[in-house]
């Protein structure tokens, strides 16, 4: 076939397509070689040299290559585990050790750590082959979101990828030269000093401890310790869908059951869920996007419930705040939802309520504590925790996951429909914003719920990198008398692109939806880490997209404006959506930032 090449691997015949490098030929005949630097499309700079395998070409004799950027060729005869590849894994290995903080045992990601897998997988004595010298860095604790470790990097610079590539901010890189070479900022300058918009993506992308969020999870004991409080916990929708993978379970369970009583144990008073709250942004966003749409408001309007996109915003668009959607995220709307209808309704103090948010989202912890967050003269939400210290909790609590029975959330907070569980994926929000806008502006009963236009292209990986004509999905619609135009985008260097557009005048829509990671909530910066070799070659992101779409499917009410709880909400509480108290409770105001501060 003219479009395949015949080669042979550790000596068996097979074909693969052409242009393909060596390790994905070896991939797809079922053989993994090992990686560390190597990201698909953003980091193919062979650099780490753990991809090793000899290859011989036109009759020639085996020389070694690095498979991650070296190309097959027709005849091309690979050998990934002869006894000279084997060693030279071992010894760069070694080498890379030799300048590493070698302290698993209390290592954040032991367990998972890319280098640690490897040296097992390749024999490294603990004790070091090579004395290196070392150098020690201060551990960067700027930013409100994560630390930086650079003790235990291994500079393979996938952080750099995922900052500048998939996320345009770019503030970090490598400094210096040699053996002084490190990851920082410019002029090394601390996370929080620069306009790091905290969402994470580095810290998935890192393989191994040198980068982490910061673990909150001490001050929830502390508070479930205290019998005067009133702790209560609300989980977002991409959670469920990613949870189960530090328990074993493959990508793409629902755990939704196990999560909530999971939480019960760990000692929360109330399980709630975002979900619920995601159908009240909608009830929200909707009604101030057909106040827009037919007062002749600000448009396009941005979709406002992803804290990294809004800062990037804030910082690449001050001119444009005003097409920014008022509404506070989901969290956030919780959060002023809990101290204050449902600490009334309970008649509970609102200061002695704790109230925790579960997300898949590092940004959340820096959106927590931004100005007019504090509806009710207290912050709306007291801690966030990420998926990963979610799991870690249940770990250190003692709590056999696996075996728990499925529980459900409580009532009314945790009362949600299929349109606030989608919120946790590209175009999640656009499809349930349209499902209440269209039906509150015709007056009629959609007769399909599904807008499949929106939903990202599932089944092309490709959506994770930066070319904004594949990862655009946009539509029109015709609602009643007018023709709405959206647009959804995800990653920050394709909203870049598609603003630009817009700016320019190339692309005119009414209402785009923009989340900060690629690929939505279900790929947040807070999500468990997903190897490089899994990352490279599975669309990890549309598995966990798969659970929101299907629980959507199941439930049995799944539009927002249907759901009974926030129907009692406005009745006896806010009144109607974009009332004077659902303003003050529920909207926000946003900052003029600097993209580059001094
Ligand atoms: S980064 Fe990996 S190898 Fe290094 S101390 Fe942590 S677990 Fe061990
Ligand atoms: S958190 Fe995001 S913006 Fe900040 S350094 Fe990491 S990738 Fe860049
Ligand atoms: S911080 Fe992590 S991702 Fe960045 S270069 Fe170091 S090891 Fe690689």
């Amino acid at each position: 076939m003219a479009d395949t090449l015949k080669i042979k691997i550790n000596g068996i015949a097979c074909e693969v397509e052409k242009g393909v490098t060596v390790l994905e030929a070896a991939h797809q005949s079922k053989i993994e070689i090992p990686t560390l630097c190597y990201l698909k499309k953003i980091n193919e700079i062979g650099a780490c040299r753990i991809c090793m395998v000899e290859v011989s070409e036109g009759g020639r004799p085996k020389r070694l290559v690095a498979s991650c950027v070296y190309p097959v060729t027709d005849g091309m005869e690979i050998f990934t585990n002869t006894e000279k590849v084997l060693q030279s894994r071992k010894r760069t290995l070694e080498l890379i050790l030799s300048t590493h903080d070698r302290k698993c045992l209390s290592c954040e990601r032991s367990g998972n750590c890319e280098l640690q897998k490897l040296a097992k997988d390749y024999k490294v004595d603990d004790e070091g082959y090579y004395d290196g010298e070392k150098e020690h860095y201060e551990i960067d604790e700027t930013a409100a979101h994560m630390y930086r470790n650079n003790n235990k990097c291994v500079l393979c610079r996938r952080c750099v990828a995922a900052c500048t590539a998939n996320q345009y901010v770019g503030v970090i890189g490598a400094n210096e030269r040699g053996f002084k070479t490190h990851i920082g900022s410019n002029f090394d300058r601390g996370l929080g000093e620069t306009s790091c918009v905290n969402c994470g993506q580095c810290i998935v992308m890192c393989p191994v401890g040198a980068l982490c969020e910061k673990d909150d999870s001490d001050a929830v004991l502390t508070a479930i310790a205290d019998p005067k409080k009133h702790v209560i916990v609300q989980t977002a929708p991409s959670v469920r869908a990613a949870l189960g993978e530090l328990f074993g379970y493959p990508i793409g369970t629902d755990v939704e059951g196990k999560m909530a009583a999971a939480l019960r144990r760990i000692g929360f008073d109330k399980v709630f869920d975002t979900d619920f709250s995601a159908d009240l942004t909608i009830m929200e966003e909707a009604a101030e996007f057909v106040e827009r749409v037919t007062t002749g408001g600000v448009l396009p309007m941005f979709t406002s419930c992803s804290p990294g996109w809004v800062k990037f915003f804030e910082a690449y668009y001050p001119d444009w705040l005003d097409h920014l959607s008022t509404c506070k995220s989901p969290q956030q709307m919780f959060g002023a939802i809990a101290k204050s209808y449902y600490a009334e309704k309970n008649n509970i103090d609102k200061n002695d309520i704790v109230s925790v948010s579960i997300m898949p989202c590092t940004a959340k912890k820096f959106e927590q504590n931004r100005d007019d967050q504090d509806a009710n003269g207290v912050s709306d939400v007291d801690i966030v925790l990420t998926t990963r210290e979610l799991g870690k909790l249940i770990q250190r609590c003692g709590i056999n996951f696996t075996e728990l029975p499925d529980e459900d959330f409580d009532a009314p907070l945790g009362m949600s429909t299929g349109a606030g569980v989608i919120f946790g994926t590209s175009g999640g929000v656009m499809e349930a914003a349209l499902r209440t806008a269209v039906e509150t502006i015709t007056g009629e009963t959609l007769p399909k719920l599904e807008f499949t236009d929106v939903r990202p292209t599932t089944e092309n990986t490709e959506l994770e990198y930066t070319d904004v004509t594949g990862s655009i999905k946009e539509a029109t619609y015709k609602v009643g008398d007018l023709e709405v135009k959206v647009a959804i985008v995800s990653g920050l260097s394709n909203a870049k692109k598609l603003i630009d557009d817009v700016r320019a005048g190339k692309r005119n829509y009414h209402f785009i939806e923009i989340m900060c990671c690629p690929g939505g909530c279900v790929n947040g910066g807070g999500q468990p880490h997903v190897s490089g070799n899994v990352r490279n070659f599975t669309n990890y992101r549309q598995k966990r997209a798969s659970v929101l779409y299907k629980s959507d499917e199941a439930k049995t009410i799944r539009k927002s404006h249907e759901n009974p709880a926030i129907k009692e909400l406005y009745a006896t509480y806010l009144e109607k959506p974009g009332s004077h108290k659902a303003h003050h409770l529920l909207h926000t105001t946003y900052v003029k930032r600097d993209k580059n501060p001094d």
